[in-house]
């Protein structure tokens, strides 16, 4: 019952009790004498039912109250992923019980700590396993008002076993705007996937390793033949050039793997990106069949980088551009420079992506045409492993795409001189 009903009925019953009371005591009692003797006996009446129905009405209403706490207690215990809740004073206030489970604490009490203490009892680390900066645990950000979603850490349990968790964290407004008093952090156990992506790099990093050899004695037998012949036979074209993709598809395994199980260092120094993107489109150039590939320096945009690393972004671009526009039109490299960063985009007016499929195209062996008209063949390894390269450079990649119209990816890098 609301306190508006409450009040409302309270209101009814005392006019109804003003209103009728004395009629029925002068109906019922002859007597003034007696009459007067029992008002007060009336007011009393009066109180004492008043208090009564309004026990019972609290008393219902805490009830109720209760049963809804535990049903919301229930409901976060009863969902498999952890939740913590975390106060603006930066401390853990709640978690449920499969927090306890995925943390193997000892009771819910063992996670109710200060964050910072909880980081470092729990060993919080980025997905890759190195530290995370103090400021970035998900719960800060989410108190400061951000949601994030899908993030990735590492946590160690309190049996030693390290976790691989996916992380969201939503900031909590009391009536549902203003600054958040508290932020919702939900962990889902990943370690089961993990392992399982881990296979699968594995599993097609041997085939990769196992398909080289004969890969390369089948080619050097069909360049041997080509010379043998003298005339330029077709067959052995036709057979020169798959042999070539299938050692692009299998390098492009290879690098992936060998970057992402283990990773090497990277080999910085310093040099004009503009230049190494007219390298590589030159490069490419023969590769294209009617597109005009363009490349425009609008700026000298020096970087502290990888070269051999940066090379693979571009030419994965370049070669996609090239690949989604089938029908040809311009291919257009602009180098830039945009505040302490240089930025490099590769536009195509090509098939674009396909506007439901836009968000998973980073993923590792996502092909978004894959099944469609348009897919002109490919492992989808290419824009995740720019993606990774990028980001150890401490640049972003992103794109804009608009499906039938074409595709714009574009790149960061730190400028060499802001690189203390
Ligand atoms: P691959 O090109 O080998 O499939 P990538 O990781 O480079 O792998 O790209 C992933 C997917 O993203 C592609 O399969 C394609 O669906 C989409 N894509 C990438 N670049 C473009 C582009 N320029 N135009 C349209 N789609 C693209």
């Amino acid at each position: 019952m609301t306190p508006l009903r409450i009040a409302s009925l309270y209101a009814l019953v005392a006019a109804a009790w003003i209103l009728l009371s004395d009629r029925l005591l002068a109906a019922a009692v002859r007597d003034p004498a007696m009459r007067d003797g029992l008002q007060t006996v009336k007011g009393w009446a009066f109180v004492l039912v008043t208090a009564v129905v309004l026990y019972g009405l609290v008393r219902r209403g805490a009830a109720d109250q209760r049963r809804l706490e535990q049903q919301v207690r229930a409901t976060i215990d009863s969902m498999a992923d952890a939740v913590l809740v975390v106060d603006r004073s930066a401390r853990i206030v709640d978690a449920n019980r499969s927090a306890v489970e995925l943390l193997a604490a000892d009771g819910k009490p063992d996670l109710l700590l200060p964050l910072a203490e909880f980081a470092d009892r729990f060993h919080v680390r980025k997905s890759d396993g190195s530290p995370l900066a103090p400021d970035g645990l998900l719960s800060l950000r989410a108190l400061a008002g951000e949601t994030v979603r899908g993030s990735e850490a590492m946590l160690r349990r309190a049996d030693g076993r390290d976790v691989f968790v996916g992380v969201s964290s939503a900031p909590v407004r009391e009536g549902g705007h203003g600054a958040p008093g508290l932020a919702v952090t939900v962990l889902r156990d990943m370690s089961e996937l993990k392992r399982f992506e881990e296979m699968r790099d594995e599993f097609l990093s041997t085939a990769a390793h196992e398909f080289k050899t004969p890969l390369a004695v089948i080619k050097a037998y069909a360049q041997l033949l080509q010379k043998r012949e003298q005339a330029e036979s077709p067959p052995l074209a036709v057979i020169n050039r798959q042999v070539e993709r299938l050692s692009r598809l299998v390098q492009q395994l290879l690098e992936v793997s060998r970057f992402r199980l283990g990773g090497r260092e990277l080999r910085r120094e310093r040099y004009d990106l503009g230049e190494q993107v007219r390298q590589v489109v030159e490069r490419m150039r023969p590769r294209s069949g009617g597109h005009r590939l363009l490349v425009a320096e609008r700026a000298p945009a020096p970087v502290l980088a990888d070269r051999e690393r940066i090379e693979q972004v571009i030419a994965n671009l370049v070669d996609n551009a090239v690949k989604f526009s089938p029908r040809g039109g311009d291919i257009e490299a602009v180098v830039a420079r945009h505040g302490a960063e240089a930025v490099v985009s590769i536009h195509d007016a090509g098939v674009g992506i396909p506007r439901e499929r836009q968000a998973r195209i980073f993923e590792r062996y996502y092909r978004a045409h894959a099944g469609t008209a348009e897919d002109y063949g490919g492992i989808g390894v290419g824009l995740d492993m720019s993606r990774e390269i990028v980001g150890r450079h401490g640049g972003r990649i992103w794109f804009e795409s608009e499906p039938g119209v074409g595709s714009t990816f574009t790149f960061t890098l730190p400028l060499a001189e802001t690189e203390a």
